[in-house]
């Protein structure tokens, strides 16, 4: 095969940041996809129901004409969060997640949420009403290993979590590890999990390969070989549970190629030519379909969308700018460390 058309995708995970960066950056998500879930780690982060509206039309301003794209607005969860504003926000149309960082878990997650208890109100409001929770699935404490943080929490925060508050319906971001996996199919109702692309195609190795290399560093962090492994085959089953969210995360180059690099990696510029890579690998490109464009809109309640992607399988490897410059600075594009020939040939509404 070297063409094919899926449904418009959708990226249920997306850091668009702010100002002269989202400008730069935003272009290259909507070229391809038709919505996304908007992080709202920005400095401020997006705590109100006013914030996310705000910060929304600060999206569609900066959109290119003629782009087709749906920012799907997340609230940062504070423990200071109202129950009343999540609601009004949700009831609105505007608000369509809540986002939970442990504190300290993450890029801007300083004013995450360190006492469970203080927002129980908010949470049994949103399994009332059908909100999912978006989850950064790691625990923060410094004697737990970079790499285990993520099991740990599953067992010591999102289990017990989910059992106090029965009908809250959750996504699990960003999975790193078998165990996760292992835990959101061992759930029968109100899980699901995002996977990124590049957790598909590196491993740890990648961050350390010939010298340090800060551009293979994300949180969570790349794991082994046999977790990664186990993405894949959970991404390529057609498992419903199981949809893309990219968790592009653009960095300026100096904030990454320093002493102390921040976590993240861009992927948007090629994010949906590397999982047809993947999903070739796999033998499964009859199932891109399902974890790109219809397991999410599936979770979220939301219709799939009407138009169409056209992704072609060329005779060479298809090249991708290094960078892509922002007003900020330039941003290094993900390199998944192998040719890859898909590209997106066209969009049709
Ligand atoms: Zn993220």
């Amino acid at each position: 095969m070297t063409q094919l058309t899926i449904r418009t995708p959708d990226d249920w995970h997306l850091h668009l940041r702010d100002g002269a960066m989202l400008a730069g950056v935003l272009p290259h998500s909507s070229a391809d996809f038709a919505r996304a879930i908007i992080m709202p780690n920005l400095v401020p982060p997006v705590v109100t129901t006013a914030q996310a509206e705000a910060y929304r039309q600060r999206i569609l301003a900066a959109l290119p004409e003629g782009h087709d794209f749906t920012p799907l607005m997340v609230l940062y969860l504070t423990e200071g969060t109202e129950a009343d504003d999540v609601e009004a926000g949700f009831r609105s149309g505007l608000v369509k997640a809540v986002k939970l960082y442990p504190a300290g878990a993450t890029t801007n997650s300083h004013g995450g949420v360190r006492d469970f208890s203080k927002v129980t109100a908010v949470l049994e409001r949103m399994a009332e009403i059908g909100l999912p929770l978006c989850v950064h699935g790691e625990v923060t404490d410094p004697d737990v290993d970079i790499f285990d943080r993520e099991a740990v929490f599953l067992e010591k925060v999102l289990d017990p979590l989910r059992r106090r508050i029965p009908g809250l319906r959750v996504v699990l971001e960003h999975v790193t590890t078998r165990n996760g996996i292992e835990y959101v199919r061992s759930q029968e109702k109100d899980l699901a999990a995002t996977i990124t692309v590049h957790h598909l195609m590196i491993n740890r190795n990648a961050i350390f390969a010939g010298g340090i290399r800060p551009h293979y560093y994300c949180l969570p962090v790349a794991k082994r070989e046999e977790h990664r492994l186990a993405l894949r085959e959970a991404a390529t089953s057609g498992d419903a549970r199981f949809f893309l969210g990219t968790d592009s995360a653009p960095h300026v180059d100096p904030a990454k190629e320093c002493g102390c690099g921040c976590a993240g990696i861009y992927t948007a510029p090629n994010a949906m030519a590397c999982l047809a890579h993947v999903f070739e690998e796999e033998g499964a490109l009859d199932k891109l379909e399902a974890f790109a464009s219809l397991n999410g809109p599936a979770f979220y309640r939301l219709p799939p969308n009407e138009g169409q992607l056209v992704l072609e399988k060329r005779e060479e490897p298809v090249p991708v700018p290094d960078k892509v410059v922002t007003g900020d600075g330039t941003v290094t594009v993900f390199d998944p460390m192998v040719p890859v020939r898909w590209t997106v040939a066209a969009r049709r509404s």
